[in-house]
């Protein structure tokens, strides 16, 4: 079972054209053609990289397994040069059949060929943006996770106005911030931004973004770092703790995507 099983499933066929385009893009392709309705020719989009022209042809048999043989992948060269590309990729939510990968190696030699096949995808999508996970595959189902059970979930509450700011309704409108106080000391908050976001503040972070595991390591160093040179409140470490700690409720896997500031 592959992590990523869900994310293909709620994709639809004609969706999976335009993840595609989205994924190469994030890859470093620029898109020439998106994909487009009715008779395209075979093409389901065309990208460049590198001076090299390609058709991008998607294959969305997820949900029947099956594999992508020569039946259904016809008329490669063909479709290549009716678009005056040189390159052709197929993108695939299954694998490919022998029949097909026989058929590519003696295409070889004639035009650059790319496959992104199912196992493939799967590896890149670690690092492609979470926008565009967020974009395909979570809005329906689920926009954020949930790490522990309902039962044992412990809310952390905006130390102003006592709202839960790991609901999923109040995630976007949060953050956590240091400040000093009047005596000079540190304090850490965490909360609405309406409540607490006027604050002066040495650091902050909005919720959305810790919520990506390398970015809640990129605070806690942050944060641990302000602390060697500064006095703190007696409340600073009670409120770090609990940020921190509830927060791990709702971060997302370590394999998935990483946060892009849009
Ligand atoms: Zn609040």
């Amino acid at each position: 079972m592959n992590v990523y099983d869900d994310f293909f499933k709620n994709i639809s066929p004609e969706e999976w054209e335009f993840f595609a385009i989205d994924f190469l893009a994030d890859n470093g392709f620029s898109i020439i053609n998106y994909p487009s309705r009715g008779i395209d020719g075979g093409s389901d989009g065309i990208v460049k990289y590198n001076n090299i022209t390609y058709i991008v042809s998607c294959k969305h048999y997820f949900n029947s397994g099956k594999s992508i043989g020569t039946d259904t992948e016809q008329s490669i060269l063909d479709r290549v040069y009716q678009h005056n590309a040189n390159g052709f990729i197929g993108f695939y939510s299954t694998l490919l059949s022998s029949s097909l990968q026989n058929r590519l190696n003696q295409l070889e030699n004639k035009i650059n060929i790319l496959i992104y096949d199912k196992n493939i995808i799967s590896d890149y999508l670690p690092r492609i943006s979470s926008f565009i996970l967020h974009k395909y595959g979570l809005p329906n189902q689920f926009k954020y996770v949930l790490n522990v059970s309902k039962e044992e979930y412990e809310p952390l509450n905006c130390l102003v106005c006592n709202r839960d700011i790991l609901d999923d309704n109040n995630i976007s409108f949060s953050m956590a911030l240091i400040t000093r106080n009047n005596n000079n000391e540190l304090e850490y908050l965490y909360g609405c931004k309406k409540c607490i976001g006027n604050y002066f503040d040495i650091g902050w972070c909005e919720i959305n973004q810790v919520l990506h595991l390398e970015q809640l390591n990129g605070w806690i160093y942050y944060v641990n770092d302000l602390i060697k040179n500064n006095k703190v409140s007696y409340q600073f470490y009670k409120n770090k703790n609990d940020f921190e700690s509830r927060l791990q409720q709702k971060v997302y896997p370590s394999n998935w995507g990483r946060w892009l500031p849009l």
